[in-house]
């Protein structure tokens, strides 16, 4: 992708190293693009092209809800890497993920009906609201004066936003409400989860009623 020729180059806190080989910080470079665009064009779980219906976690990753389903489908992840394994190790049941709304499969990529782009081919920043999963650009969440959706004017809070494939800094902010949610026994979509706590007694007591289960009627 060409853009407009004007890359902006993001060093923050990046020491460059004079010594290091141009050409090779080119194909270095190249490879982040694309890693950076297939973000947007492809689920992260099985990294198949994306395709409706999408959802996404609580670490604001893109994924095919066709593929989450296979993913809590198979408990034993057959199909997975350990690299996958790890990284999506919170995805646990469907309330772990929200469905993603205002999205369009064209064949470029998911256009935000809001915006009128294509995720990955702008340098906008997208978000979706946990309570509705509308996908707009974060700027139009953030600069509001009302907790509102723009598209469907549904209230929400600033924690109810899910920065898409977010910055170290953002992955910082939503890691931190992971760790709130887990607090308060909630779901990535708001649902509580079962408050069966007591793992160990439970286990127990199954046991017992494992040995004293009856043959079945006949
Ligand atoms: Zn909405």
């Amino acid at each position: 992708m060409g853009n407009d020729g004007g890359t902006i180059n993001k060093t923050h806190g990046l020491k460059l190293d004079p010594a290091k080989d141009n050409s090779q910080s080119t194909a270095g470079q190249d490879l982040r693009e694309f890693r950076e665009t297939s973000l947007w064009k492809c689920c992260r779980l099985t990294n198949k092209r994306l395709r409706l219906p999408v959802v996404s976690d609580s670490r604001g990753h893109l994924l095919n809800k066709e593929s989450v389903l296979e993913w809590l489908l198979t408990p034993k992840r057959e199909d997975f890497n350990e690299e996958q394994i790890e990284q999506f190790a919170h995805i646990k049941k469907l309330n772990d993920v929200v469905n993603l709304h205002g999205l369009q499969e064209l064949d470029d990529g998911l256009l935000c009906e809001f915006s009128g782009e294509i995720l990955g081919n702008t340098s906008v920043r997208f978000a979706y609201l946990n309570t509705c999963g509308d996908v707009v650009p974060k700027t139009s969440l953030t600069l509001l004066t009302e907790m509102q959706c723009p598209k469907c004017n549904i209230a929400f809070q600033k924690q109810d936003i899910i920065t898409l494939n977010p910055s170290a800094q953002e992955l910082e902010a939503l890691e931190r409400r992971i760790k709130r949610l887990d607090e308060l026994g909630v779901h990535h979509n708001g649902k509580p989860k079962s408050t069966k706590r007591k793992k160990t007694n439970e286990n127990h007591a199954e046991g017992k009623l494992k040995k004293v289960k009856k043959p079945c009627k006949t």
